[in-house]
């Protein structure tokens, strides 16, 4: 009788063992698959922009060169082409960066209100032209002491203002808020009255290279990097990132950081 269950448990350790291979298989695929998703995600995006900076420089030079005005405003577009590679190839190599050390924090505390006035200050004149207002929820009124990477940090709130900036409605504003999370912890909101975002978006909004809408996307200059980035650095710091959106509304990003001890 012995024997036998010795028996079954053998072979249910067995089926364990080859379940186990199988799903150690599986996974692998999948990371395969994965990786070749994100090449063939990495190569669109770069042909297309690639594609458009080709087309105007041989029309360019098939003859439409001597023409001062259309030389102009094909040069300009070509330039739009290859900012918009710049960007990609930017955003990539942050991430390529963020999976090789992205762990690896340079924590330090600091003040957090002053960096969002350093973003703000960045990004005033692109908000201007889209007649946005970026303002400040000033409950505190004195240096509000976080702990993290700065530098980091500075990219999640660039990357927040920025998107808040690209889908805000004309006339809108993005209003950043510090507030006390809990005991421990700050939370930091960017909330836009923007487009906002359906609820069916919303779980996939962190992939990489996922985008509501391609084309209103690329016309912003985005490289469908950003937010991923955002959850990249964040989670390096073992923090949470909350999103709450209402479709023709806005949206509220936010992220926790530490209280300095
Ligand atoms: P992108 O370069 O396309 O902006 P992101 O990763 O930053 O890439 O954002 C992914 C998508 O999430 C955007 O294409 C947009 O559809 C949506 N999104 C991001 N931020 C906002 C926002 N503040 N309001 C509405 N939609 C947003």
């Amino acid at each position: 009788d012995s024997v036998t269950t010795d028996i079954e448990k053998l072979s249910k350790r067995m089926q364990k063992f080859v379940e186990g291979k199988r799903l150690e298989i599986k996974s692998l695929t999948e990371r395969d698959s994965f990786r070749r998703d994100f090449l063939g995600n990495v190569a669109h995006e770069l042909k297309t922009p690639l594609f458009t900076v080709q087309g105007y420089i041989l029309t360019l030079i098939e003859g439409a060169v001597n023409d001062k005005e259309i030389r102009t405003k094909y040069l300009e577009r070509a330039n739009k082409g290859v900012e918009r590679l710049v960007a990609v190839i930017k955003d990539l190599d942050m991430i390529a960066k963020l999976e090789n050390d992205g762990t690896k924090l340079d924590k330090e505390v600091f003040n957090i209100l002053e960096l969002v006035q350093n973003v703000f200050d960045m990004f005033e004149m692109r908000a201007k032209k889209r007649n946005i207002t970026l303002k400040f929820d000033r409950i505190y009124e004195f240096p509000v002491f976080v702990n993290g990477d700065a530098k980091k940090i500075e990219q999640v709130l660039i990357n927040l203002i920025v998107n808040s900036i690209k889908y805000g409605k004309p006339n809108g504003n993005t209003i950043v808020a510090v507030e006390s999370y809990n005991e421990g912890k700050f939370i930091i909101k960017t909330i836009d009255n923007g487009e906002g975002i359906k609820p069916q978006h919303l779980s996939r909004l962190f992939e990489r290279f996922y985008r509501v809408d391609q084309s209103r996307s690329r016309e912003q200059g985005g490289s469908g990097l950003g937010l991923s980035i955002v959850k990249h650095i964040i989670e390096a710091h073992n923090e949470t990132i909350l999103l709450k959106s209402t479709y023709g509304e806005g949206s509220e990003f936010s992220f926790t950081l530490e209280k300095p001890k």
